[in-house]
Formats: structure tokens, C-alpha cells, sequence
């Protein structure tokens, strides 16, 4: 920290990313990436001519984009909030809708960029724990008088909450948005928009970083009442108007343009994923109920900690969580059937050696 920050970030934890290593090529199911590229439609619009334009500033209202998304969502253009990634979501809607009177609640187990983001804009929240069986008790976030920020599915976990559980929660806190993190939705999930008309305090946020293929693209959505959007835009237009690069933009017109392509990707994921469960139970894992791109796992034997770093060593990358309740478990990201093939040989090896 140097002498000229302001004492206020003084005791700011920042954001660990996952590793993002570049030392050799591994096969990387740690960061819920899709291991499927984006759709021809995508990589052939992003062409020289489109790169020839880089000379001007994109579209700040990203008009098409949110006509397009409009469309496919069933909702008007109005309702959409285009985003840096759904991170950028996250950090609008502190920004916007908390303050040092006016706090937060979400799981205790969730996506770690919940309280960094309250603790930047020092928000006052609650991290409620998840039950026994890891499931997220709705009761928790009713009469809360917070805003509520629930994944669904949950990640590390991957577990869902159900639609009559938000519409509770949504009816409880009238007075505060309820920010419903979809990232993970595409995978068998049940998405919150349906209920967009209905609840002016329902904010959903959704990413192309997983079921679109697009995480290094940094593109991320949010579907809303109009006066949740206006005052996310409102807060966008004095922060950083042009929060959407020009590409980023056009690869995202052309992805909505490719919908099938990436539901048959989610589709072969959630195969995957149901193999993958299967051969880890066999292999006396405890696998929690996942609705994601990835699932929560228990190894026998040996620590999550040990398998991790075995697995690593071996070539395999996964995600392992230094905290308490959850650091026997790992989160592994589903890849393609082959990758999945030598995460499973890799882990039979590990256990062997136990
Ligand atoms: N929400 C959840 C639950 C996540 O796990 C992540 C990222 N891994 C995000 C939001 C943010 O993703 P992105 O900024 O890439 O859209």
C-alpha cells in the first residue's frame, strides 16, 4: 500500500482470481470456462474489417446487442443492461443499490466477489451459511431489509434454488433489488427472468463467459424492470460509458445469432457432467447436486488440498478453496469427454498412490 491510497481501501481484501498459469498447458477445468470455442458465426464476424474499425468507439448503448438479447430473452430492449463480464454487473449494482445505511446479504458459501465488492463500497452485509446439505434456506433472505444477492445455480456448489423460493424472497423485500446470479443457468438450471414482469426488484444477471464460450471476451447481461436498468445505465454513463469494446460487441450480436450451436454445447456439458458423476461416485467420491458446468466434490482418502496439488502436478488444473466447511471438497470444472477421460485416469492414479 502506498502512502497515497486513500485509508479508505486500507483494508480491502481484493479478488483472487483461479490461476490463469502459463508455465505449460494444462488441462484446465478450474475456471468453469466452456472447453468448446465459440460458434463460426462468431469467429467469422470477428474479421479484419471489424478490426479495421477499432479507430472508433463502440456503441455505448450497445443498441443491437440488446435488441438481439431482447429478443431471444422475450423481454424488450429496455430490460437490458450490457456489461465488462457479469463481474461488472456485480459492481454496478453495489455501486448503485448499497451504501454505508443500506447493506447486502448472500450466502457465506458463494462467489467470492460478494463481499469484495460490499467491502469496496463498505456495505455493511450479512454471508448467511448454507444448510447442512449445502442448499441455500430461502427463509434466511426474507424480511432481510437488504439487497439480496443469491447465485443460482450456486457455485462453489452448484447446487439450484428453486423459482418458488426467489419469488419469496423477491416478496419479502420489496424494498431492495434481489440479484439473481445466473451465470451458471444454461446447464440445466431454472432462470428468474420469467419473472422480470412481475417483481420491479428482480435484477438477473447472466454471462457469456461460460455457456457462450466467450469468458476472454468479457461480456455479461443483466434482464430488469426498466427503472433497475435506467439506474444501472445511469451509474455505467458516469463510470465508464464505453465499458464494451467494439469486438467484444460484435462477437456477442453474432452469438445470439449461434443459439443453437451453444445449447447443443450445454447439452454434450451436462452429459459429460452426468458421466463424470457417475464415475467419480464410483470411485467413493461424495458429489454434490450440480446444475452447472461444473461439480463439488469430495475426494476419499486424501485432502482437497493434496488432491489438488497431486492433480496439478500430473497436468490436471482444478479449483480448491482454502476455507473452512468446504476445503475437503474440489470444484471441477466439466470439459470435453476426452479431457474428462484423463481427469478421471489422473485421479485414479492419485488415489492408488494413497
Ligand atoms: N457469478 C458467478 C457465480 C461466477 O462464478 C462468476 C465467475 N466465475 C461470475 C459471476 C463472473 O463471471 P464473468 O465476469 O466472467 O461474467
Amino acid at each position: 500500500m502506498s502512502r497515497f491510497l486513500s485509508p479508505r481501501f486500507a483494508g480491502l481484501e481484493a479478488y483472487t482470481p483461479g490461476e490463469q498459469p502459463r508455465d505449460q498447458q494444462y488441462i484446465k477445468l478450474n475456471t468453469n470456462e466452456s472447453p468448446y470455442p465459440p460458434s463460426p458465426e462468431v469467429l467469422a464476424r470477428l474479421n479484419a474489417d471489424e478490426v479495421k474499425r477499432l479507430n472508433l468507439y463502440p456503441d455505448p448503448e450497445g443498441k443491437i446487442l440488446k435488441e438481439k438479447l431482447a429478443k431471444l430473452y422475450g423481454v424488450e430492449k429496455e430490460n437490458i443492461f450490457l456489461s465488462n463480464g457479469s463481474d461488472d454487473i456485480l459492481n454496478f449494482a453495489f455501486m448503485a443499490f448499497c451504501d454505508e445505511e443500506r447493506g447486502a446479504a448472500f450466502p457465506e458459501i458463494s462467489y467470492g466477489f460478494y463481499p469484495v465488492y460490499a467491502d469496496l463500497y463498505h456495505v455493511p452485509h450479512v454471508k448467511l451459511p448454507l444448510k447442512e446439505d449445502f442448499s441455500i434456506d430461502y427463509k434466511d433472505y426474507c424480511d432481510i431489509n437488504k439487497m439480496v444477492v443469491v447465485a443460482n445455480p450456486n457455485a462453489p456448489t452448484g447446487m439450484e434454488i428453486g423459482l418458488f423460493e426467489i419469488e419469496e424472497i423477491l416478496k419479502a423485500n420489496p424494498n431492495h433489488v434481489v440479484l439473481i446470479d445466473e451465470a451458471y443457468v444454461d446447464f440445466g438450471g431454472t432462470s428468474a427472468v420469467g419473472l422480470v414482469g412481475k417483481y420491479p426488484n428482480l435484477l438477473v444477471s447472466m454471462t457469456y463467459s461460460k455457456s457462450r464460450s466467450m469468458a476472454g471476451a468479457r461480456l455479461g447481461f443483466a434482464i430488469a424492470s426498466k427503472e433497475i436498468i435506467e439506474d444501472l445505465e445511469k451509474i455505467k454513463f458516469s463510470t465508464n460509458p464505453y465499458n464494451i469494446n467494439r469486438l467484444t460487441l460484435a462477437a456477442g450480436e453474432a452469438a445470439v445469432d449461434s443459439d443453437a450451436y451453444y445449447k447443443e454445447n450445454a447439452k454434450k456439458i451436462m452429459a459429460t457432467r452426468e458421466t463424470t458423476v457417475k464415475d467419480l461416485k464410483a470411485l467413493g467420491f461424495t458429489v454434490l447436486d450440480s446444475k452447472a458446468n461444473f461439480i463439488f466434490a469430495k475426494p476419499p482418502k486424501i485432502s482437497g488440498a493434496d488432491f489438488y496439488a497431486q492433480l496439478k502436478k500430473k497436468g490436471v488444473l482444478v479449483r480448491h478453496f482454502e476455507k473452512e466447511k468446504i476445503r475437503d471438497f474440489v470444484r471441477i470444472t466439466i470439459g470435453t469427454d476426452e479431457q474428462m477421460e484423463v481427469f478421471l485416469q489422473k485421479t485414479q492414479e492419485v488415489l492408488a498412490d494413497r
